[in-house]
């Protein structure tokens, strides 16, 4: 008896290593697939110019995923080498806090939730497993794990001068990058705005109200009521413009996009989605909605992946950027790629001269691409910062 036990218990602690070992690998392989694997076919012209200019990309939910960020990865797409390589010059990760099972793009509540398990089973610290701003705050302090192991490869941003110097060094130097972090979802104060001043203080410089379901701060997109901005939502508006956090309007319900446009005297943001005129679902942006944004002097961040773009190639994307081009002016057009956020994308971030490739056969100037690739955002971050 007691020797059969023996086994079932070595069984069940084999088959546990193995789930830990193999299962976060084998979890993001299936969640952040690459259509396109490099090397990449891009154009002598394309090269040069990803060479000369800034990239930054304003979304990218890396941090989820268990691979160390500073070793080139055979999964996912983004990490501190292929950005360097991409020449991306500054990347925003996006720290997700909690997603409904069953995500849809429709209606989901806020009764379920993916990441509890996600965090088991990378094996996140018990803080973590009831805290949502613990999960946010352990994240941060990944990225800065990631920094300090860097030698000087990857800095993390917090300051319009911390930004304005790290540009100059790598001026000097092109084989570094950079990142700041932002948060998807204000559910990630778990209620508690004082959890502002936590998160600042651990990086965070952008957050959005809502992910993918309605919350005490506002409505989702894909909430079941779509709300506007609740009381305590202005309040937290009021408190990030303050402390100069960028709002980030990406996944928010237009009740929800309406009021936060009203009440802001900051630029802001939408970090990832594409647009109704060449993608019509309820997640991507009308018209008027890309005039208020860009109106504050924000930016829009145009996301890579099908259900932004209804399209699986560099050409969509570059479609969407026209559209936002001509309907609000060059000047507010940013990337919000949505790399390692569940989604499929046409390539990796070593891709990018692709999209260059795309924006030239759209009939965009040299001028114009370099705004769009990364100088729109950087206006945006050295004035708001
Ligand atoms: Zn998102």
């Amino acid at each position: 008896m007691r020797k059969t036990l023996y086994w079932i218990a070595a069984i069940l602690a084999a088959a546990l290593a193995c789930a830990f070992i193999w299962l976060p690998g084998y979890v993001e392989n299936s969640m952040n697939g690459v259509l396109h694997k490099p090397p990449y076919q891009i154009s002598a012209r394309a090269r040069d110019l990803e060479s000369r200019i800034p990239i930054v990309d304003l979304h990218a939910d890396s941090l989820l995923w268990s691979r160390d960020l500073l070793v080139r990865g055979t999964r996912g797409q983004v990490d501190i080498p292929r950005l360097i390589e991409g020449h991306v010059a500054l990347q925003a990760f996006t720290v997700v806090t909690k997603t409904p099972r069953g995500l849809n793009f429709q209606r989901n509540t806020a009764g379920s939730d993916n990441i509890t398990l996600l965090s088991f089973v990378e094996r996140w610290p018990p803080a973590t497993w009831s805290s949502l701003t613990e999960r946010a705050l352990y994240q941060a302090s990944r990225l800065r794990d990631v920094a300090s192991r860097s030698h000087g490869k990857f800095t993390i941003v917090r300051s319009a001068a911390g930004l304005r110097a790290y540009l100059d060094r790598r001026r000097a130097d092109p084989a570094i990058t950079a990142g700041f972090l932002g948060i998807e979802g204000a559910h990630a104060l778990d209620g508690d705005l004082a959890n502002i001043d936590r998160l600042y203080d651990a990086g965070v410089r952008m957050m959005a109200p809502t992910h993918f379901f309605d919350n005490d701060i506002g409505g989702s997109s894909a909430g079941v009521d779509k709300t506007g901005l609740t009381g305590k939502g202005r309040e937290m508006v009021r408190r990030m413009e303050a402390r100069h956090m960028l709002v980030d309007l990406a996944h928010a319900a237009p009740r929800t996009i309406d009021d936060v446009l009203a009440i802001a005297t900051r630029p802001v943001i939408v970090s990832h989605t594409g647009v109704k005129a060449t993608c019509d679902n309820s997640r991507n942006l009308s018209d008027a909605q890309l005039r208020g944004v860009a109106h504050t002097g924000g930016v829009i961040g145009i996301a890579y992946f099908d259900v932004a773009v209804c399209g699986t190639d560099a050409s969509a994307i570059a479609r969407a950027i026209r559209h936002t081009a001509d309907t609000v002016g060059v000047d507010a057009v940013a990337l919000g790629s949505d790399f390692d956020g569940a989604v499929v994308a046409p390539f990796d971030t070593t891709g990018l001269g692709l999209l260059i490739d795309a924006l030239f056969q759209a009939g965009f100037s040299e001028d114009d691409i370099a705004k769009i690739m990364g100088g729109n955002a950087l206006r945006v971050l050295l004035s708001s910062l």
